[in-house]
């Protein structure tokens, strides 16, 4: 249960032209827009202009009805905005630098307590008062909760990074999700093998897998990518991949990116294998596991879910360096405007789609 600051430790900021966001309503609904002329900041608040949003695919699964979550919901969690206004006390970056009005930047998903257990315990996407962007019913006061919208109000417990002006939009944007959740489970696998010396086989060619792609061959790691797409197969060699339909040799680090390929995962890791679950974010089948097969190769398996604040910076940091040797800046195949966001979300969940849509508020 989150507690809300009375409203006089709030600082109100009006918004002329009011800011929008565009709610959703259920499966089958169209949005609808939803006008907020002022913001109460609470300490540490911070609230931002969208300069674009991408769709992810949980946001797909969440309008076609693949997993359930609370409406009326402003949804998108992909966003890379500009600081307009910033709350009493004043707001810190993931390194502790001071962040002011103008800077661009890119926030985590999640909203964390950093005092429960789970948030000392280094996971806080796991927080006990956890909120997310994009996820959470809008309720008074918190109106600006998802990237679909011209205005995000970000609280204090989101980790903030600030971002170079030079990287494209369309780069950024996908950081908080794709980017990040790659780079956690690169952070995974780092725990048991080095990365430059290991064999990765990253199984799905969506953004997480291609990213994970990028991270882990910019690491010195030999990378191979499943994906049945040709296209997708041949997007993922320019990310540094060998690219297969199919599995082919073992792995010293299996990345399942999917959700569709968790037996094809188990079955690839090599002895003293770390097959790594990422992809597996709506319901599915249950899948077997060969006990006496993960005994014998001595394998490790991890589930990675969101990521840390850390993780964030580490993404964001990539992706302004080294990672510009990557074609992150061709994920989006469209641009939609706010009023258009169903179209948006169509064309994301349509067969062949980009790997990202973008919704451009401005
Ligand atoms: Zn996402
Ligand atoms: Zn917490």
């Amino acid at each position: 249960m989150r507690v809300l600051l009375p409203h006089d430790e709030r600082e109100d900021v009006t918004l002329r032209p009011a800011a929008t966001a565009k709610v959703w309503l259920g499966v089958g609904q169209n949005h609808e827009t939803v006008a907020v002329p002022g913001v109460a900041l609470g300490r540490h608040d911070v609230l931002v202009v969208i300069e674009l949003s991408t769709v992810c695919g949980s946001d797909v699964h969440t309008v076609s009805g693949h997993r359930t979550a609370p409406a009326p919901l402003v949804l998108g969690h992909e966003s890379v905005g500009r600081i307009i206004a910033v709350g009493e006390g004043g707001v810190e970056d993931a390194e502790g630098q001071t962040l002011r009005v103008g800077d661009r930047v890119v926030w985590s998903v999640t909203v964390s307590c950093g005092t429960c257990d789970r948030c000392t315990a280094g996971v806080g996407q796991k927080c006990r008062a956890l909120a997310k962007y994009g996820h959470e019913r809008i309720e008074p006061r918190w109106e600006l909760t998802g990237g679909f919208a011209t205005h995000a109000h970000l609280r204090a417990g989101t980790t903030i990074v600030r971002v170079p002006e030079a990287l494209p939009a369309a780069t950024l944007a996908p950081a908080s999700c794709a980017t990040a959740t790659a780079w956690a489970a690169l952070e995974r696998a780092s725990r048991t093998h080095a990365l430059e010396t290991a064999r990765v086989l990253v199984l799905g060619a969506g953004l997480v897998g291609l990213s994970a792609v990028a991270i882990a061959a910019d690491a010195g790691a030999a990378v191979t990518v499943v994906d049945p797409s040709p296209q997708r197969r041949a997007f993922a060699e320019k990310f540094g991949a060998t690219a297969l339909a199919t599995p082919g040799e073992n792995a010293d680090i299996v990345i399942e990116a999917s959700g569709h390929a968790v037996a094809d995962a188990l079955a690839a890791a090599d002895v003293a294998g770390h097959v790594i679950l990422v992809g597996s974010v709506f319901p599915a089948a249950p899948v077997g596991l060969e006990a006496e097969s993960v005994v014998r190769r001595l394998l490790t398996i991890s589930g990675v879910h969101n990521y840390t604040g850390r993780d964030l910076a580490g993404a964001a940091a990539f992706l302004a360096g080294r990672g510009r040797g990557y074609p992150f800046d061709e994920v989006v195949g469209a641009q939609y405007g706010l009023d258009d966001v169903d179209a948006a979300l169509a064309a994301a969940s349509a067969p062949g789609a980009p790997l990202r849509i973008a919704v451009n508020p401005r």
